[in-house]
């Protein structure tokens, strides 16, 4: 028969293995998306993987969104999102855009123009 001590180590790398092999769903709440996996990837999953998971925004915005929809935020809906200056070119955050047009030098030069055109007409 085998010895104690022995069967006791067995017992536990059993167990182990078990744990390694075991198969879980995403655990993401409250939606969970459709993965499934070791027990052991989850941790990596839910915390760099899962679409489902919130993160915050890469533009510091304050929002967090969901990791599958946060590049179309990031793209179109941050109001930190970079846009450029329609004349002087410059990139800025879309939220200073506003301040920006207020002292821009380009559209300065721009805008008497555009007022001497419209008197004319
Ligand atoms: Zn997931
Ligand atoms: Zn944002
Ligand atoms: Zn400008």
């Amino acid at each position: 028969m085998m010895d104690e001590a022995r069967c006791t180590v067995r017992k536990d790398r059993g167990c182990q293995r078990e744990i390694e092999f075991l198969e879980v769903d995403c655990p993401t709440q409250p939606r969970p998306c459709l993965w499934r996996g070791k027990l052991t990837d989850m941790e990596h999953h839910v915390s760099e993987e899962c679409p489902k998971r919130l993160r915050e925004c890469d533009l510091k915005c304050g929002g967090k969104y969901l990791a599958e929809e946060l590049e179309q935020h990031m793209a179109r809906d941050c109001h930190r999102r970079p846009v450029p200056c329609q004349y002087c070119k410059q990139q800025l955050p879309m939220k200073d855009l506003q301040d920006h047009y207020m002292g821009c030098d380009r559209l300065l030069e721009c805008a008497p123009t555009a007022n001497k055109l419209e008197v004319k007409n």
